[in-house]
């Protein structure tokens, strides 16, 4: 990671433009377009396996509600720790959709409920990765993030604990080990470099949208900072910079471009504009074309 200092391009949960978020086969598509890393987010199952999936809950990727209908919390949702991982491996998981409507999220991506896609572990994932690593010589880095580490804790699971036993064991372990850990919840990111000791390029998600006076605090752990590209200035960008931490921002869409005409104008506004050094993108094909030209 280190070495790399500009222009970073991160699939975020794949190529989840083009199949279902977090399958195997959106990464296997997304590594073979050659970003510089493949993001996994992280839950923990019942039987503390980390799960690649973006929500603590199934019920808006999955058929969990077909093939479960009574494993349901009161609040009418389905949570992926109260699954052991055999039970999570049983279900369908499908393009995002509304779980009470039943649309799907983006319109124009993989059609809802066609194919075959199942969940899968952070062990699965990496071994896909550097198995593909071995296979084409290249080096893709993994960029896993701790996803909601206060509602493990409440559930009496410490998700960062376990996730680094993961990580060291497949040889993640130090900032040249091609890994970036993130996570929104600070505190926990905190944790993670001061108690857990991880000694891993570390990257703080916000949401702040000031002009970055917690950026100081961000400075005494962690590596990077991964804020949301609509909230945040240029100054915000060079002060991240002058405190010594990269940028990598969240989430360029290709079919959510907001005011911007295209999504190259998008790319250029993100890596010209703003100066990122790295953005998490749906597309990271298009990123690539861009970076390319
Ligand atoms: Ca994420």
């Amino acid at each position: 990671m280190e070495s790399k200092s500009k222009n970073i391009v991160i699939a975020h949960r794949g190529a989840s433009g083009y199949l279902p978020e977090h399958t195997l086969a959106s990464k296997a598509m997304a590594y073979a377009v050659g970003p510089d890393f493949l993001e996994q987010d992280l839950v923990l199952s019942k039987d503390n396996v980390p799960v690649v999936i973006h929500d603590i809950h199934l019920e808006t990727v999955t058929n969990v509600a077909e093939r479960f209908p009574d494993r349901q919390r009161e609040d009418g949702r389905f949570y992926v720790i109260d699954f052991a991982f055999a039970e999570l491996k049983q279900l369908q998981v499908t393009e995002r959709f509304n779980s009470k409507t039943g649309e799907q999220v983006y319109k124009d991506r993989f059609p809802k409920g066609k194919s075959t896609f199942q969940l899968h572990s952070l062990q699965e994932e990496i071994e896909m990765i550097q198995g593909l690593n071995k296979s084409t010589g290249n080096d893709i880095g993994i960029y896993p993030e701790i996803k909601e580490p206060g509602f493990h804790h409440k559930e009496g699971k410490d998700i960062s604990k376990i996730v680094l036993e993961v990580l060291s064991a497949y040889g993640y372990i130090n900032k040249s080990d091609n890994c970036v850990l993130q996570c929104f919840d600070a505190k926990e990111l905190k944790r993670i470099r001061k108690e857990l000791n991880s000694a891993l390029f570390l990257v703080q998600l916000t949401e702040s949208n000031g002009a970055g006076s917690e950026l100081k605090n961000y400075a005494e752990y962690a590596d990077g900072v991964g804020p949301w590209y609509k909230q945040i200035t240029p100054e915000y960008v060079r002060n991240a910079h002058d405190l010594g931490l990269k940028v990598h921002a969240f989430t360029f869409r290709a079919d959510d471009l907001g005011e911007f005409e295209s999504f190259d104008t998008l790319l250029d506004y993100g890596f010209n504009t703003m100066n990122f050094d790295g953005i998490f993108t749906d597309f990271p094909d298009k990123a690539i074309q861009f970076l390319e030209k």
